[in-house]
């Protein structure tokens, strides 16, 4: 699973540490699932599910008499044991059948259950988190809204498929399956394994017929249907579909089109050919997650529908669809034996994005990615938490930066430490001896152990069942006469034991990279010289957790930039130089040379970062500019120069700006539009309304600025649809303060259309993200909305009162 919505999570995830933990074991098993077959059909009227399951099973180990299903808000119509009626008893959430007879491990027994499952019922004990986890979603069922196709869907992660199918619903049950599914005529159905058939039953509906004979878990299992475009792609001779609305058939091979390269790419690394007989993606309307890995049936949010113009710029939707690829290996072939060892299926899952990034695109790309990753994890406050967490109070509290984030950074360490061959050597041990199986971390360190011949039992300690991260503070002691240097490396908070690499660059002497280990508070290391050194790196290679504080100096900084090749090398130098600007020629000329980094973020951050407001030369750095304005591989170093033209204010762009206007990508067309207004607002502003409106919806942050200077009320409408967004899902300050600052607009207007749009937003918001209490926030502002209006002069805030507390009451239900 991938989830989004990044900076939510982050708000709220200290909420979770005041909650009490319990014990959290692997679910004992007493009975195991060999096989499910299911009927089902839809009844749209009411939401619910009409099912048969003919489920068959045998005991573990101990010999048996009962049997307990997980069965969640159903009505039981017909119980069988063995075709004949059985004795059972069903509360809301467990059905116990007595068996017709005592059965011994191997012995295998059929058990029938005809049902109605109802979702909107769905009542899970334990927490509110997750409330809304009813595994059946029907959307629009009705037909009653015109901007959303009819749909059904489920979710299973964690133990949510027992809402619509009864089964043990444990990640360490495994069983193969098939699926009668009948559904109106004009949808087509997606389920696990192949579409076996297809029969017209000559009233309206079909029933599809869908099998799948390897075993996975019952999370996994998954099936929807809708009114969708199905676009083909093939790798080697399997089906790779693509289900996508049809508005974005066109479009669907820009989305997903990397995914056969990317089935042999992790075949390759893994050394295990992709597993499985097909492999489909479909996108579904008011997802409650970001994409889900349901084995060969993989669901993705809305996001993933871009447009063209979008996809010009980054296809943001990359790294989710590589995710749920690799957990073909690492979740759906090899599952975590219980919640609490998670980070055998999402850490995996997240550094197969840096794999593929690094892979496809070059490993600085790879490395932004990571950064960004690791950043996310510093920032979610998690250093009191184990990777591997067998006290938690609710298993979706697993689902968090340390299960992916961290995770993924822990495993980039484990992969120099041993070295490519041995790492990926070591993980197709893992995944060959418990393949179709489970595991738990402990297992991954002994396949790893058996390549190797190392122990990691110290690593796995650290790592696995510890927790916090590196945080070191290096300082230097210089000898002149005896050319030494000690680099002293202080460990703050606890002590980890690790290798590090450190460079030593002697100018045209070069570098000299030492291999070291640290384990005390303390380390201290003292090399020889020739020449004074220009610049030394510790954690060179930039593989290790930690925040480390070290202090250089500008010199040291600019010869970083030229000299030191890793990305995280020339994006701190270029951060650090720019502050310097104003008063250091060097400095400034330094981002000049940036401009032309061979990375187009970095390109990208020397744009945001230079300075053509000082008293050197500019001339250089504009003629630069303007040819990457112009000419630039990226559309985004395109839009970031254009953006820096703008600032200039000078009409000999406007023909520029123009031309922008009419490129494909929407950061060209965005920045070209906030220049084009610095110089020309009149011509900005008519450009506005000549556009198309889904394409105003993509440049919302700059349309919404302008409008904001404008003061232009008639719009208020409009920004109040973008101002949530912009306000909590950007973590660019200068944005969000431009939102702020329309909220407030938005809270004191009467305008009522825009409180209406305003109060939807939050309701929407709020609902959709209640996991991660959203909803209280969204209270909350509303409130201040409603306190705001109260003292205001408004004529009709008693109208507009009354549309906020009618959102705020959809919350709070
Ligand atoms: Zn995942």
């Amino acid at each position: 699973m991938r989830y989004l919505l990044l900076l939510v999570v982050l708000l709220f995830s200290v909420v979770q540490h005041a909650q009490q933990k319990i014990y959290q074991a692997e679910e004992e098993k007493i009975n195991n699932l060999v096989h499910t077959k299911l009927k089902v059909d839809f009844n749209f009227e009411k939401s619910q599910l009409n099912g048969e399951a003919w489920i068959v099973l045998t005991p573990h180990f101990y010999p048996t008499n009962k049997v307990v299903l997980d069965a969640k808000s159903f009505s039981i119509h017909e119980v069988k044991v063995n075709g004949t009626n059985a004795d059972f008893n069903y509360t809301d959430d467990e059905l116990t059948i007595e068996l017709d007879k005592t059965y011994k491990k191997g012995e295998e027994y059929s058990i029938y259950v005809k049902y109605t499952a109802k979702p909107e019922e769905v009542k899970q004990k334990g927490s509110q988190a997750i409330h809304d986890a009813k595994g059946l979603y029907f959307i629009d069922p009705k037909e009653e809204d015109p901007t959303k196709p009819t749909q059904v869907w489920t979710q299973g992660e964690t133990e949510s498929n027992s809402c619509w199918f009864p089964t043990i619903d444990a990640p360490n049950q495994k069983t193969s399956q098939e699926i009668y599914m009948t559904v109106p005529d004009k949808f087509v159905t997606l389920s696990n394994g192949t579409l076996k058939s297809q029969t017209n039953n000559n009233n309206g509906t079909r029933t599809d017929y869908w099998r799948m004979d390897q075993k996975h878990a019952p999370y996994l299992f998954f099936i929807g249907a809708g009114e969708y475009s199905i676009v083909k792609d093939s790798w080697n001779d399997i089906d790779v579909d693509y289900y996508v609305e049809k508005e974005y058939e066109s479009v669907a091979k820009d989305i997903f089109g990397n995914t056969p390269e990317m089935m042999t790419f992790f075949s390759n690394i893994t050394g295990i050919k992709y597993p499985w007989d097909k492999y489909s993606q479909i996108v579904v309307r008011d997802y409650v997650s970001g994409a889900m890995e349901n084995t060969t049936a993989v669901v993705h949010g809305e996001p993933a529908q871009q447009k063209k113009g979008q996809l010009i710029d980054n296809n943001e939707w990359e790294g989710t669809i590589a995710h749920e690829l690799f957990h073909h290996w690492f979740g759906d072939l090899v599952t975590t034996e219980s919640w609490a060892n998670l980070t055998v299926n999402e850490s995996f899952a997240t550094y197969s994005v840096y794999l593929w990034f690094a892979h496809k695109y070059g490993k600085d790309k790879a490395d932004a990615h990571m950064y960004s990753d690791v950043q996310t994890y510093l920032l979610s406050q998690s250093e009191d938490k184990d990777l591997v967490r067998f006290y938690y109070e609710d298993k979706e509290h697993m689902f968090d930066p340390v299960s992916y984030h961290k995770g993924n950074a822990i495993l980039h360490m484990l992969r120099d430490y041993l070295g490519d061959e041995a790492f990926f050597q070591g993980l197709n041990l893992y995944l060959k001896d418990h393949m179709y199986g489970t595991a738990e971390a402990h297992d991954l360190r002994l396949a790893l152990e058996k390549v190797s011949g190392r122990d990691l039992n110290w690593f796995f300690n650290q790592w696995y069942y510890g927790n916090g991260h590196i945080k070191l503070n290096v300082n230097y002691d210089y000898n002149t006469i005896n050319r030494t240097v000690t680099v002293n490396i202080n460990q703050q908070g606890k002590s980890f034991k690790v290798p590090l690499s450190i460079d030593i660059y002697e100018g045209t002497a070069g570098k000299i990279t030492h291999e070291v280990w640290i384990d005390n508070k303390q380390n201290s290391f003292t090399f020889t010289y020739y020449r004074l050194p220009k610049l030394i790196n510790v954690d060179a290679k930039h593989v290790l957790l930690a925040e480390i504080t070290d202090k250089k100096s500008l010199d040291n900084y600019i010869y970083q930039y030229k000299n030191a090749a890793h990305y995280l090398d020339r994006r701190f130098a270029i951060e650090e130089i720019s502050k310097h600007q104003q008063t250091s020629k060097e400095a400034f000329f330094t981002i000049i040379k940036a401009l032309n980094d061979p990375y187009y973020e970095l390109r990208v951050l020397a744009l945001e970062k230079i300075d053509l407001f000082q008293k050197y030369n500019k001339k250089e750095a504009i003629s630069k500019i303007e040819k990457l304005a112009q000419y630039d591989k990226s559309t985004l170093v395109k839009a970031a120069a254009l953006g820096v033209l703008g600032k200039l204010v000078d009409p000999i762009y406007k023909p520029l700006f123009e031309r922008g206007m009419q490129a494909e990508s929407y950061a060209m067309i965005g920045s070209s539009l906030t220049s084009l207004y610095q110089i020309d607002k009149n011509s900005a502003l008519n450009q506005v309304n000549a556009l198309d409106t889904s394409v105003k919806e993509n440049l919302a942050e700059a349309i919404t600025m302008i409008y904001i200077n404008e003061k232009d009320k008639t719009n208020l409408p409009f920004i109040a649809r973008h101002v949530l967004k912009g306000m909590f899902l950007t973590q660019d300050q200068r944005t969000q303060q431009i939102y702020a600052e329309a909220f407030k607009w938005i809270t004191e207007s009467d305008n009522k259309e825009a409180i209406t749009n305003l109060t939807d937003d939050f309701v929407n918001l709020g609902l959709k993200y209640k996991k991660y209490n959203f909803d209280k926030m969204a209270v909350n502002l509303l409130n201040q909305v409603i306190a705001t209006q109260q003292k205001s002069g408004n004529s009709n805030k008693d109208e507009l009162i009354l549309i906020l507390k009618t959102g705020m009451a959809k919350l709070i239900e």
